[in-house]
This record gives C-alpha cells, structure tokens and sequence, in this order.
C-alpha cells in the first residue's frame, strides 16, 4: 500500500513542474553589430571618407553613402555596410571619393 501523499508536497511539485515548462529555453543570440568606422581610419583616409557628406567638398548634391552603389542598408537606417570597409558600418549620410551610383 501507497503512502498518501503529503498535499503541500504535492503542490510544491505541481509548481516546479509548471515553472520548469514556461521558463524560456533560451533566446536566440543577436549577433553585434559591427562597429562604425572612423574618418581616422587609415581604410577611410585613403577614400576621404566623412561622416556627413555636407562637410565633404568633393561631393555633389544628393551623392550620400545612402545613395551610392557599394551601400547596402535597411530603410531608414542611419548605417549600413559599404563593401569598400568589410566589417565595419559607415553613415548612410557619409560619403567618400569612391561614391559611384553604378
Ligand atoms: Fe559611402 Fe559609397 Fe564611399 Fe562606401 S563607397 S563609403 S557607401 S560613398
């Protein structure tokens, strides 16, 4: 014959089980994000590439990294990838003296 079992026990039991099934199994990793480059960097300065366009007395009305071939960047986004700079971002309002709209 079976013991009866203790009723505090037996919710006790009830509330590990039910709280070991809802807990989350894990989140997906985000991946980081790559870091922006910077003007100084030594990749950038052969380009003269620069944050904002504005500041860049090379480039013409409307030529931005967001408008420029080699950009790749979400809608809207203020960065994107360039393939000149692999791993790093560059300002969707920069620009440099390799901007091509081909
Ligand atoms: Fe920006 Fe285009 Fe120059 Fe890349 S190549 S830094 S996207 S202007």
């Amino acid at each position: 014959m079976t013991p009866p079992i203790d009723p505090a026990r037996r919710q006790l039991l009830r509330t590990l089980v039910l709280g070991m099934s809802l807990a989350p199994v894990g989140a997906p990793a985000v991946p980081a994000e790559p870091p922006l480059i910077s003007e100084n960097d030594p990749a950038a300065k052969m380009v003269h590439y620069i944050e904002d366009a504005r500041r860049a007395s090379g480039a013409t009305d409307g030529a931005t990294c967001a408008s420029c071939s080699l950009y790749s960047g979400g809608g809207g986004a203020d960065r994107g990838s360039c393939t000149l700079f692999p791993g790093k971002l560059v300002r969707a309002a920069g620009w440099c003296s390799s901007w091509s709209s081909l």
